[in-house]
Parts: C-alpha cells; structure tokens; sequence
C-alpha cells in the first residue's frame, strides 16, 4: 500500500503570516531587491540570533561566496572546510580561485573535528602554508552546531577567521564555555560571518534566499555594496571593482518575516518528529540516531541515522529505494566533499587512523522530516522502514 502524495524529506510550510507582508509590498509596488521588507527581514533576523546585523541576499551560497570575498581570500590561498557537507558549502572557495583542505567529523556531533583541525593547521604549518590559510568554513549539519569553543581556540591560535555555514541550523543553539563564562549562543553567531539560507527544504524559507550576519558592521555594509553590483555612491552609476547581483527581493523577504515568527514552532516540530522516530526505531539493534552532543540543542532539521551493516543486512541505497517504491523519499546522508570528483587531489585530514565521514556516509540515511509531516505520515514512513530493514533480503 503506497502513500498517495508523495512524502519528502522536508518541504516549505508556510504559517499564512507571509501573505501580509507579500500584499504589503505589492500595494506599495515594492516589487524590487531592497525595499521596506528586506530591511525589517535583516532587523528581525539578526535580533532574533542576537547578532549586531545582516544582510539578506539571494541565496546562501551567495552569503558564504561574499564572506570569502570580505576574509580577503583569493586566489591560491587555503581555506579549511567540513568535509561532510552539501556542495554548496564549499562551490565558492572555487569562485574565489581558493583551494578547499577538508576536515573530518567527530563521532560526537558529526561535525569538524577539532582533532582533525589542528593536525591539519600542524601540516600546513611544516609546509610552511599557513600565510596561505585565510579562513575556515564550519558546517553544522542536520541542525546541530559543531564543537565551536573547541574549534575557535585552534582558529584564535593560528589567527584564522571562522566562517559558520549555519545554513541547515537556523534555530539551534550553542552553550559556550570558554573563559568560564557560560553563554548560550545561536547557532551561527559565534564565528567571524554566519550564513543561513532559505532554499525550500530549509527550516524556514522564502523559496529561496540567504542571510549573511555579523557583529562586524562595517563588514556588513561592505557585503551590501558588493551585493549591488559594487555600486558606488554617485549619481552615474560609477564602479572600481568587481561586484555581484546577490540581493534578496522585497516579496521574498515578505515571506521571511512571516516565517521566522513561526520558527521557534518549527523547531520545536522538528524535534518532536525527531524523537517520534528515536522511541519507534531507537532499540532496533544496529539503529544508531544523530547524537545530540552535550554543547548545544540541535533544530533536527532532518532526522538522520545509521544502520549497522554487522545487524542489517539492508543498505542504504537499497532501503532509499525500497521507500522510493512506496513514495517516500529518504537519502544517504551527505556524501563527503573530499570523494566528490569535482575535489579530487584535494588535501583531506580524518579524525583518528579511521575516516568517520566515510563510515557516516556508507552507513548514514535521513528520514522525511518536514514539519508539516502528519502523524499518520509518520507512522507510514516508520512501518516501511520497519519491514524494510527486517525482511532477509
Ligand atoms: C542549503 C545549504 C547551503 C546553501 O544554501 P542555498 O541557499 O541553497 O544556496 C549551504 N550549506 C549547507 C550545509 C546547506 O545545506
């Protein structure tokens, strides 16, 4: 018995607040980038993350391409990056001519490892390329933040800026311990630059867009102006360097404001799908969830596990496609940037004598985990997965 509609891994759920701000901007013909609700968008969002600004562009990739531009890099310098991550964290250290070193994950969240970090830093540095090191990007994948007291030491220790791709994260949050001072922070606040996007399967969406945020004003106005074509102030249109089209339209930042008054909801959805499937699944031996690490409070933005080969003899491409076959969509999670052809030769550092990225990525799958996802729906994915992973193949 297939589901009817199909079920996705997370699709956009507006909250209807969006309308208001979508017709407010149509009454004024507002039907432009930049415009009232862009600027309210930015206010909202970097007051609800506790930063000092933001910029709204037209995609996070686009907000993590102008963080590298801002941090200096250029071409053949270095700049550190999650291994386990979508392309997107990773596309504009190309734009910039840069080339990626990958770092492992840490069992513990899945994200950078801080033991992989510094060996790879101790490497750079006996090749005498650390000059060449202008920034690093930390990914917090699946909604859950990365060990950042930990990576922030090594990066203060070798003076690098930290990028925080918060894209999948929005909502999560951080307890930070250093200098015993303990703070909660939200996830994408604590590095140099934190980016979050708003694609469709995202937490929250305006179809597609991106946030660029910072304590660094300056460096924020800097991003608007290359966002906008590297205009400068001058009644002619009047330019010196090289610029971007990246601002984020006056509609879509329409449906932003309605949806971040609904994301505190959203992450409490999220999580309560998350454990639905932990207290259905989690005792079935092999089974093994995300683990949420003691340092934060993850937005579970998928639900993602692994299946113990040793236990189940059922793969993850061959249980995506047995729930393909009844109109379920689930996928293996991330495959490492440093076994993506369009990196190889790439520098890659693992965790210990063993890559934990790999074993994630072999053995890794996530569940449908939009917060629009019903009960019922629920139950169905559970009772597929259930005869899947126990039929003898
Ligand atoms: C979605 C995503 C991005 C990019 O966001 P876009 O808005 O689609 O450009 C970057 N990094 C990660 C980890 C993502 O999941």
């Amino acid at each position: 018995m297939a589901s009817y509609e199909r079920i996705y891994l997370s699709t956009p759920h507006m909250s209807g607040l969006e309308q208001k701000y979508i017709e407010e901007a149509f009454q004024t013909n507002w039907i432009a980038p930049l415009g009232p609700n862009v600027d309210s968008f930015e206010q909202e969002l970097a007051s609800y993350v506790g930063v000092k600004g933001a910029v709204a562009v037209s995609s996070g990739t686009a907000a993590i391409h102008l963080a590298l531009r801002l941090l200096d890099v250029g071409k053949g310098d270095i700049v550190l990056c999650s291994t386990l991550t979508f392309i997107a964290s990773a596309n504009p250290i190309l734009y910039m001519g840069a080339e990626p070193v990958f770092i492992d994950s840490e069992p513990n969240s899945w994200n950078m490892s801080p033991l992989a970090l510094e060996r790879a830093f101790k490497k750079l540095d006996i090749e005498g390329k650390l000059d060449k090191v202008k920034a690093i990007i930390v990914v917090h994948l699946y909604g859950q933040s990365a060990d950042m007291d930990a990576i922030v030491k090594i990066c203060e220790r070798y003076k690098v800026p930290i990028i925080e791709d918060a894209a999948e994260s929005l909502g999560a949050t951080y307890i930070s311990e250093r200098q015993t001072q303990v703070a909660t922070k939200q996830s994408g606040t604590i590095g140099k630059f934190g980016v979050y996007s708003f694609n469709g399967n995202k937490i929250i969406t305006t179809s597609g867009g991106g946030m660029l945020v910072s304590d660094d004003l300056e460096a924020l106005g800097k991003a608007r102006y290359l966002a906008t074509q590297a205009r400068e102030q001058a009644l002619h249109y009047q330019h010196s360097e090289v610029g971007y089209n990246y601002r984020m339209s006056n509609i879509l930042a329409g449906i932003g404001r309605g949806q971040l008054q609904v994301l505190d909801e959203r992450v409490e959805a999220k999580r309560r799908i998350f454990a639905r499937y932990y207290d259905e699944l989690a005792n079935i031996e092999g089974i093994n969830f995300m683990p949420e690490a003691e340092f934060g409070r993850c937005n579970r933005w998928l639900t993602a596990l692994t299946i113990n080969p040793s236990y189940i003899e059922a793969t993850v491409p061959m249980i995506c496609s047995a729930l393909d076959k009844l109109n379920i969509e689930a996928r293996p999670v991330w495959k490492p940037l440093h076994l993506q052809p369009l990196f190889k030769g790439c520098m890659y550092f693992p965790h210990a004598s063993g890559s934990v990225s790999d074993e994630l990525f072999f053995n890794g799958i996530c569940l449908p985990s939009g917060s629009n996802l019903t009960t019922t729906q629920q139950e169905y994915v559970i009772k597929a997965f259930k005869n899947i992973i126990c039929q003898p193949t």
